[in-house]
């Protein structure tokens, strides 16, 4: 088989290129997932705080009922003093005005205690507010970022392909398919450059007789451990496939 190795070559560099391009572009809306999960935490963190003013005003008004209830009923007991008969009945009125105003005031106790609490959630919104504040404006930027590099990728991706497509049909049918058939089994190198006497993907020394058919490009050379193309690369070092396109 008159193998072209170059053509193959390339093929392997556009495959593997292809291959970046889409790990890359798995991996963003991921990080994008990300991003909006950590803008909405910062937004779970406003929305607490002020669920939190929420429930210490609506505590406060009910304990501010209950003391004017108990106000009422202390201004009722006040009122009934002068119309009791009895001394015990006026000692029983006493006792129940006393009992009403030791609730009143643990009642205004209360009443301060979830004002000065406010105080502490009125800080905890605002510094939940400017923590937001802050997020969104980084997060935002991480965001622009991911999505540039989505366009970049997906440009990269397409320009690449269009290139394969390009290459394809100049590359001998079962050349390709042994290719395709490597490449499916080998994880997405079907290539191996050797370097010194060594397959550079799997480190298997290469025959000295097989080093000459490689020289040769007589035939098509398999690595004896790893099945896959062997082919020395024109320069014999570094092992550097061509140059990137557009650099
Ligand atoms: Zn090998």
């Amino acid at each position: 088989m008159d193998f072209d190795f170059e053509l193959i070559i390339e093929l392997q560099r556009l495959d593997a290129e292809l291959h970046n391009a889409a790990l890359v572009l798995e991996g963003i809306p991921r990080l994008a997932q990300d991003v909006d999960n950590r803008r909405q935490a910062a937004t779970r963190l406003v929305a607490e705080a002020k669920d939190k003013m929420a429930r210490n005003q609506k505590k406060r008004r009910d304990l501010e009922t209950e003391v004017k209830d108990l106000k009422a009923q202390i201004g009722k007991y006040k009122r009934q003093l002068n119309e009791v008969k009895t001394n015990k009945e006026y000692t029983a009125l006493l006792r129940e005005i006393e009992e009403a105003q030791i609730k009143v005031d643990g009642l205004e106790e209360a009443i301060i205690a979830e004002m000065l609490a406010a105080d502490d959630v009125e800080e905890e919104i605002k510094s939940a507010l400017h923590k937001q504040g802050q997020e969104d404006e980084a997060l935002g930027k991480e965001k622009a970022v991911l999505e540039e590099k989505m366009r970049e990728t997906e440009a990269r991706h397409a320009a690449l392909a269009k290139e394969r497509a390009a290459l394809l049909p100049r590359i001998p049918r079962e050349q390709i398919k042994l290719y395709d058939a490597i490449f499916q089994k080998k994880g997405g190198t079907a290539l191996s450059p050797v370097t010194g006497d060594f397959c550079a993907m799997c480190h298997m020394r290469v025959r000295p007789q097989m080093l000459n058919e490689i020289r040769d490009r007589a035939a098509v050379i398999l690595c004896e451990n790893c099945g896959r193309i062997l082919y020395l690369t024109a320069k014999p070092e570094p092992v550097k496939l061509r140059p990137e396109a557009g650099e």
